[in-house]
């Protein structure tokens, strides 16, 4: 089960201001401290999480990147070979090949 990190918002209890609790996914986060009940809030890690920035990058690794440019008008910024630069909404053969680069 992955372990999340819980701050408390007030006084710490004797888990400590920050506090680590192990629980499933499924799980809802906890907005009280299980031993005081003290209000907290979860700590979002961004311990290994990497992500790309760039649009070469994100091309690089196999993603699409789609940005919204106008109204039912997205811009393909990873568009590769032949694929359509733009995608307009209604227009199927403006989406890009996504078997292909799956190939690829
Ligand atoms: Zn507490």
């Amino acid at each position: 089960m992955p372990v999340y990190e819980y701050e408390h918002l007030k006084e710490p209890c004797t888990l400590g201001k920050v506090f680590d609790v192990k629980q499933s996914i499924q799980d809802k986060q906890l907005t009280c401290c299980p031993r005081c009940l003290e209000p907290v809030k979860k700590i979002i890690s961004n311990i290994n999480i990497s992500c790309p920035k760039s649009n070469s990058e994100l091309r690089d690794l196999g993603f699409t990147k789609l940005v919204k440019c106008d109204n039912g008008v997205y811009e393909n910024v990873t568009a590769r070979g032949r694929d359509s630069r733009y995608m307009v909404k209604g227009k199927p053969e403006t989406i890009p090949d996504l078997s292909k680069t799956i190939r690829d």
